[in-house]
C-alpha cells in the first residue's frame, strides 16, 4: 500500500511539473515573440523616419546598422513592394539575391500591417526572426523596410532555466517523498494497530478498544469494527443463554418425565411380585398405572407444543374462526372437570369471527379455564368474556379463586413454574399451560394481563389483533 501510493503521488507531481512547464513554454515563447516583433517594429518605425528615398539605400542600411547594432547581429533589408531587394546590410550584390515577394512578412507588409515570420535563413543557414514595414515616402515610390536577428524564441533562455528547473524538481521530489511516507504512514499505521488489535483481543472476546484516528474514514473502520464485536458478543451471549435455557429445559423435562415412570414401574413391580392379592387394590394399582401414563402423555404433547412454537415450526392453519362456537364447545369439554371441581362456569361471548388458528386459540382457552377450575374450591365460578375493541379481540378469564402471590405473579409464565409443586402435580399439571398460552399470544403479537391476588382470585386479560399483517399471512400459508 505504502509503495502504491508513493508511486501514485510521483506519477501526479511528475504530470504536474510536465504540465506546467509546457504551458509556461508556450507563454513565455508567445511573450517573447511579441516583444521581440513589438522591439523590430519600433526600429523600423524609426529607421523609416531616417532612411531618405533620394540617398543611396546601401549606405544608408550600412550606416543604420552601425548605429543599432555594434555585433552584427542584426540584418536590415529595403524591399520593393514588388519584392526586388534594394540594398541589403549582409550581400553588395543585392541584384543576384530572388525576388523577396512570396516572403511571409512581406506579404503582411504589402497589406499594410507589420509582417513578421520566424524562419531559417536561406543566407545564413540559422533561425532568424523577420518583421517588415511598408514606409510611405510620400514622394510617388513605397518600400518594405525589414529588420531581422537572429532568433531561438525560448530556447536561449533554456540554459538558464534548466538548472533552476532541475533544483525545483529535485526539491519537490524529495518534499512530496517525505509527504507521501508521512501520509502513507498515517494510514498504514492505524491499520496495522486496528489488525493488531484485533488479534489480540481474540475471537472469542470481542472486546476491542482504537484510538481515536486523525482521518474520520478511519474512525468509521473502527467504530463499526467494534459495533460489529459488540453485536457479535450479543449474539454469542444470547445463543449461550438459549443453550442454558434449552438445557434446563431438558433437564427439567426429563425430571418431570421420572415421576410418572417410577409411579409406572413401582405399581408393576409390585403387581408382579403377586404380593397384592386383593381384587380391589390391584384395580386401583392399575388406575394409577393408566393415570400416570396419561399424565407422560400430556406432559409430552406439552413439551411438544411449546418446542414447535418457539422454533416456530408449528403447523398452523389459518381460517375464520368464530368465537362463540368455540367457547360453547370449550366449556362443554371441561364441563367434567368443572363439575368434579364444583366449580361454575359463566360465559359472556359477543358474534366475532376472527383470522386464527381454531387450534391455537382452544389451547390458549382450554389452559386458562382449566387453570381456573383447578386452582379454585368448592362452590367457585370461572368467569370467561369474549369482546372486542376497534382493533383487538379482548379476552377475559377471572376466577374467585385461591389467588397467586405477588412474588410469583411474574413467574408463572416461565417453564415448568408452578407456585405450589404437590398441588399442581396431583391436579395433572405439567407447569407449562401457561407457558404455552405466553407463546400463542407472542405469536399472534397480543398481549397477556394478570391481576391476582391470593385467596381472592385471578383475572387474566388477553388482547390479539384483529387484523393480521401481510408476512404473518405469508408465514402462516408457506406453513400451511
Ligand atoms: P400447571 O400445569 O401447573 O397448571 P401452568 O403453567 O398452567 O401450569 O400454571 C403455572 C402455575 O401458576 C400453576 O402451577 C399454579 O400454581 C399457578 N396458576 C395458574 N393459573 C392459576 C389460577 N387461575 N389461579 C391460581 N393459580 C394459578
Amino acid at each position: 500500500m505504502k509503495k502504491a501510493i508513493l508511486r501514485r503521488f510521483f506519477c501526479v507531481l511528475i504530470l504536474a511539473l510536465v504540465i506546467s512547464s509546457g504551458v509556461s513554454y508556450y507563454i513565455m515563447s508567445k511573450q517573447i515573440l511579441k516583444d521581440n516583433i513589438r522591439h523590430l517594429s519600433n526600429m523600423i518605425y524609426v529607421m523609416d523616419y531616417y532612411i531618405n528615398i533620394n540617398e543611396d539605400f546601401q549606405s544608408q542600411v550600412d550606416d543604420l546598422k552601425r548605429l543599432v547594432s555594434q555585433t552584427d547581429s542584426i540584418r536590415i533589408t529595403i524591399i520593393s513592394p514588388t519584392g526586388v531587394v534594394y540594398a541589403d546590410t549582409e550581400t553588395d550584390k543585392v541584384s543576384g539575391m530572388e525576388n523577396h515577394l512570396e516572403r511571409e512578412e512581406i506579404q503582411a507588409a504589402i497589406r499594410g500591417e507589420i509582417g513578421y515570420s520566424a524562419r531559417t535563413s536561406e543566407t545564413f543557414g540559422t533561425k532568424m526572426l523577420y518583421v517588415a514595414g511598408m514606409s510611405h515616402t510620400g514622394e510617388g515610390e513605397d518600400y518594405i523596410i525589414r529588420v531581422a536577428i537572429p532568433y531561438t524564441g525560448f530556447q536561449e533562455y533554456m540554459a538558464t532555466i534548466f538548472p533552476v528547473l532541475g533544483i525545483g524538481f529535485l526539491v519537490a521530489m524529495i518534499a512530496s517523498t517525505i509527504m507521501g511516507l508521512r501520509f502513507t504512514e498515517t494510514i498504514t499505521s492505524p491499520l496495522q494497530e486496528m489488525s493488531r488489535e484485533m488479534t489480540k483481543a481474540g475471537t472469542s472476546q470481542f472486546d476491542f478498544h482504537f484510538k481515536h484516528y486523525k482521518y474520520p474514514e478511519l474512525n468509521i473502520i473502527s467504530d463499526t469494527t467494534v459495533k460489529l464485536s459488540k453485536s457479535m458478543k450479543e449474539y454469542l451471549e444470547r445463543v449461550e443463554k438459549e443453550r442454558k435455557i434449552r438445557q434446563e429445559f431438558f433437564s427439567n423435562a426429563s425430571h418431570e418425565l421420572k415421576t410418572p415412570i417410577t409411579a409406572i414401574k413401582g405399581y408393576a413391580e409390585l403387581l408382579e411380585q403377586g404380593f397384592v392379592t386383593d381384587e380391589d387394590t390391584k384395580k386401583k394399582f392399575i388406575r394409577r398405572i393408566r393415570k400416570s401414563a396419561d399424565n407422560m402423555t400430556v406432559l409430552i404433547n406439552d413439551i411438544l407444543m411449546i418446542s414447535q412454537l418457539e422454533t416456530k415450526e408449528a403447523n398452523v392453519t389459518f381460517s375464520m374462526v368464530r368465537m362463540a362456537p368455540l367457547v360453547e364447545e370449550i366449556l362443554e369439554s371441561v364441563e367434567p372437570l368443572a363439575d368434579s371441581y364444583q366449580v361454575a362456569l359463566h360465559s359472556e361471548c359477543e358474534p366475532i369471527t376472527i383470522e386464527a388458528s381454531t387450534k391455537q386459540l382452544r389451547e390458549l382457552l382450554v389452559n386458562l379455564i382449566s387453570n381456573g377450575i383447578k386452582y379454585n374450591h368448592p362452590e367457585g365460578n370461572v368467569w370467561i368474556q369474549v369482546s372486542r375493541n376497534t382493533t383487538d379481540l379482548l379476552i377475559k378469564i377471572t376466577d374467585d379463586g385461591m389467588g397467586i402471590p405477588t412474588e410469583d405473579q411474574s413467574r408463572i409464565f416461565e417453564r415448568f413454574y408452578r407456585v405450589d409443586k404437590g398441588r399442581s402435580r396431583t391436579l395433572g399439571g405439567t407447569g407449562l399451560g401457561l407457558s404455552i398460552v405466553k407463546h400463542i399470544i407472542e405469536f399472534y403479537e397480543g398481549t397477556i394481563n394478570l391481576e391476582s391476588k391470593l385467596g381472592q382470585g385471578s383475572c387474566f386479560t388477553i388482547t390479539i389483533p384483529m387484523e393480521r399483517k401481510p408476512e404473518e399471512i405469508e408465514r402462516n400459508k408457506a406453513n400451511s
